[in-house]
């Protein structure tokens, strides 16, 4: 192993990874396709509705007017019937105009590729300006370098600034995070302004914002506090380390936090409840109370339903939460943007065969050594293949720097390590799934999936890595002789995206329905990527375990055997020493 380790560990160089700078910030690319022609197009109808309205308005009271004078000559007949003409005509102009600029609208959603479903689905907005936010949110928005909504904010917003339920379905790094967060703190701001709004609600909660994992809530809660600053509204990050709960009026948290302390939290005034990467809180394990979906029903059965609204967010949709949505939730509106459950065009993905576990290390070897620009993130299937591929990396190339990250890291460690992955202290982060969903590490151009994902779920999730806010990533993914039998659902989903996957692989044998639900809870088996000093130190301890339990059993096996022969020889001694005396 060690001969392997010495003839793959020759020179990578690279240079440090590029440090942000403001120049690259306020290079932010727009997520929608809005031409200067269509927002020309549309202020002008908007102008036209403004003025036919008011024009409509000034003819009524011309009208009441009229009629007063009609009265008072009491030639009612003749001009009634005149005036009657008239508004006809207006309203008729009135309803041509609303006419085109709803063929405007759905030419824009058409464009931007935003599906709706529901009744009396509200206008997309085109500028966050014409939606009600307030000044002071706007300006945020603009201090960020967020001037135009992407395609998930320009139909969201709108929903929710109406206050209706929502579920809603967008791609990786579409800006989903905004979409709910703006309507969320704007609906707040407002009703603290409010005159009626006393201060003997001023502890109330009034939205709680629900993750799957702590550093997506680290990750949300932060994206409020941005947009929350220099306002009334205290936002809390319950999963994190200290939380001043009782102040919140905005709860970012992983439900088995809130399922935990649900007696302490006042869910009595929630407006909103937010369950971002829903499909993921709604999966069921088995057997396992404490699963999402549980926790989610105790958290929704907390919240009243006359005050609380509901938006369900993800990059995947699942059929499972729309059909508990139909059936629970009034007046529910969906939208759908791009495909469903469809890859992030604007990441590059590939799929690379390997053949063989050893041929994965010899890929990603050349890889790190050719094409590569830090940072990247490399998923594996378990914590142990993890810190297996560390020391594997480690052993390319001493300079390297990387390091891993998952569940089985303490909560202090895994919050170091995103930091420093952040700050470019290291340069290829290995992981398992807990990094899949949701983090916007905007730097990351290369997501490599060392371990085939076990599902399409996973695979999206986790090229979404790269690629955000409409940047370009790449991703590739390795597959051996051993994952053939998986590999189809990847490569159809790959195909869709626009990008070549050789042939043979799609004529591959469909995985049954069973097969699937199996390949999720079971990860398939494979060869050790390296033999890791704790794991032969732990093979070690448990040898030795099983050695002296095996001894103290034979022990007590023979020293029951040799009771009676032992007891002989201590009677003899005591007769001995007797003796002796
Ligand atoms: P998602 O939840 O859809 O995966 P995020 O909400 O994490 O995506 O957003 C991805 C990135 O896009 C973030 O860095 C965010 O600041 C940026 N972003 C959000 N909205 C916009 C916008 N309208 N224009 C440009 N960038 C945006
Ligand atoms: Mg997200």
């Amino acid at each position: 192993m060690s001969l392997a380790f010495r003839t793959l560990s020759f020179g990578i160089k690279r240079s440090q990874p590029k440090k942000k700078d403001a120049d690259d910030l306020n290079k932010k690319k727009e997520l929608s396709t809005i031409t200067e022609e269509s927002l020309r197009r549309y202020d002008e109808l908007r102008e036209k509705m403004i003025g036919k309205v008011e024009s409509k308005i000034e003819k009524k009271v011309k009208k009441n007017k009229k009629k007063a004078s009609i009265e008072i000559l009491a030639s009612r007949k003749r001009v009634h019937d005149s005036d009657g003409d008239s508004e006809n005509e207006v309203e008729e102009t009135v309803g041509d105009v609303e006419k085109r600029m709803q063929k405007l609208l759905d030419d824009i959603r058409r464009t931007n590729r935003i599906f709706t479903w529901g009744d009396h689905l509200p206008n997309i907005i085109l500028r966050f300006s014409d939606s009600s936010m307030s000044p002071s949110l706007l300006n945020r928005l603009s201090e960020n370098s967020i001037r135009q909504p992407s395609p998930i904010q320009m139909q969201s917003i709108p929903f929710m600034t109406e206050r209706r339920n929502v579920l809603a379905s967008a791609p990786t790094g579409s800006g989903k995070t905004l979409a709910f967060a703006l309507p969320v703190i704007d609906e707040i701001l407002e009703l603290k302004q409010r005159a009626d709004y006393s201060s003997s609600n001023s502890s109330k909660l009034l939205a709680v914002v629900l993750e799957p994992t702590r550093e997506l809530a680290a990750q949300t809660y932060t994206e409020f506090l941005k947009y929350c600053a220099n306002t009334s509204i205290s936002a809390a990050n319950f999963s994190g380390e200290e939380t001043d709960i009782q102040h919140a009026d905005i709860l970012v948290s992983t439900p088995n936090r809130i399922v935990f302390h649900l007696d302490k939290i006042d869910t009595s005034s929630l407006r909103w409840l937010v369950v971002d990467e829903s499909d993921r809180l709604f999966e069921v394990v088995e057997g396992q109370d404490k699963c999402f979906r549980n926790q989610l029903a105790a958290i929704y059965k907390a919240c009243d339903a006359k005050c609380t609204r509901v938006a369900f967010f993800s990059a995947t949709f699942s059929h499972e939460v729309e059909k508990w949505c139909k059936e629970n939730i009034d007046e529910i509106g969906m939208v759908c943007v791009g495909e469903r459950n469809s890859s992030n065009t604007s990441v590059k993905q590939k799929l690379t065969y390997c053949g063989t576990e050893d041929g994965k290390k010899i890929a990603i070897r050349n890889l790190l050594r050719t094409s590569f620009k830090p940072p990247a993130l490399v998923f594996v299937q378990s914590k142990d293949r993890a810190v297996q591929l560390v020391k594997l990396l480690s052993a390319i190339d001493s300079n390297l720097k990387v390091d891993s990250i998952n569940s089985g890291k303490s909560d202090k460690e895994r919050d170091e390590t995103m930091e420093r992955f952040r700050r470019g202290e290291i340069w290829v982060l290995v992981c398992t799934e807990l990094l899949g969903r949701g983090l916007d590490l905007s730097d990351v151009g290369l997501v490599i999936n060392y371990d085939l994902p076990t599902s399409i779920v996973s695979y999206i999730h986790r090229v979404g890595r790269t690629g955000r806010a409409g940047k370009s990533g790449h991703a590739v993914t390795y597959f051996t002789d051993a994952d053939m039998k998986y590999i189809k659902s990847i490569a159809t989903v790959i195909r869709q995206s626009g990008f070549d996957v050789p042939e043979y692989l799609m004529e591959m044998k469909k995985v049954s329905r069973d097969r699937k639900k199996d390949m999720l809870k079971h990860a398939p088996k494979r060869h050790k990527i390296a033999i890791v000093k704790e794991q032969v130190i732990k093979k070690k301890k448990m040898l030795a375990k099983a050695a002296a339990e095996e001894k103290a059993k034979n022990k007590t096996e023979t020293q029951t055997a040799e009771k009676p022969e032992k007891k002989i020889k201590k009677k003899k001694l005591i007769k001995k020493n007797n003796k002796n005396i």
